[in-house]
């Protein structure tokens, strides 16, 4: 059932952490992947190593979510035959500051890069999905949009919003047979949360039942299994992989 074998992926942010272990994941399993990021020379790195190790083909291509995706996404129509199968809309940031000292420069770049460029990516994607009758969609949302946090103002707003995009999307596309889901992740080990202070980090472990932060690899495996058949009736939900913190 986790067999994507002659599917195309399109992963969003797939250049390192959560993304690239979803796209490493999907490779895995026989699927052609799609690698964006902002930097192009790791995309197309990877996506060299990806067919090399994994023997499935790969395109490797820089997407910048907050500016113009036009150029790269006549791109990626052309490499993949226009046909895209999955898409995970993994690229997200956090400019974190106390709200009263937020300029609003902090919450626009959150915005356009989280929400605006994540709609952006999914209507050009679900113009394809809709003509083949066929897509799974999966937005990386994040606890913190359902519990907020100090200094994350912006960054939850946009993680929340996305619990609402992925339930109104999913009623819309259902009836052309693509499922639209949400997985929300904790704290997991990636760029991202490499530099919290040690007490910080020592707060959050003890409000985290299962003991410690996730790995990559815990999100990519719900994020195939909602890609996958086994998953094909459900919609408009969203998924926890937070060690049992909420
Ligand atoms: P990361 O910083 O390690 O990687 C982010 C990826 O997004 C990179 O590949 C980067 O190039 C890409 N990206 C950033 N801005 C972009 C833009 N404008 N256009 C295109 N790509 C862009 O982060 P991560 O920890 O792997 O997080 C991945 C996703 O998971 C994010 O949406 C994040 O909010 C979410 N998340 C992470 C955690 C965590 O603890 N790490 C928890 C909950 C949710």
């Amino acid at each position: 059932m986790l067999d994507f074998k002659g599917k195309n992926v399109l992963v969003t942010g797939s250049t390192r952490g959560i993304g690239k272990a979803i796209a490493l994941s999907f490779a895995k399993h026989g699927a052609n992947v799609i690698i964006t990021g902002r930097e192009k020379s790791a995309a197309e790195v990877l996506a060299k190593n990806i067919e090399n190790e994994f023997g499935v083909k790969a395109f490797g291509i820089n997407l910048d979510l907050s500016g113009d995706i036009e150029s790269p996404f006549k791109e990626i129509v052309d490499w993949s035959g226009g046909k895209i199968d999955v898409l995970v809309n993994n690229a997200g940031i956090t400019k974190d500051t106390l709200f009263i000292r937020m300029k609003q420069e902090d919450w626009d770049s959150v915005i356009n890069t989280n929400l605006t460029g994540t709609f952006k990516i999914t209507q050009s994607v679900a113009k394809l999905m809709i003509k083949q009758r066929y897509g799974r969609i999966i937005n990386i949302s994040s606890i913190i949009g359902f519990i907020g946090n100090v200094g994350q103002v912006n960054y939850a707003t946009t993680k929340a919003g996305l619990i609402g995009f992925t339930k109104s999307l999913a009623k819309e596309l259902a009836s052309r047979n693509i499922t639209v889901n949400a997985v929300a992740p904790g704290f997991i080990e990636t760029d991202m949360t490499a530099n919290l202070p040690a007490d910080i980090v020592e707060s959050y472990l003890k409000q985290i039942p299962l003991g410690r932060f996730g790995k990559p690899e815990d999100v990519a495996n719900v994020v195939l299994f909602l890609a996958s058949d086994m998953a094909s009736y459900i919609t408009g939900e969203t998924i926890h992989v937070n060690g049992g913190m909420f």
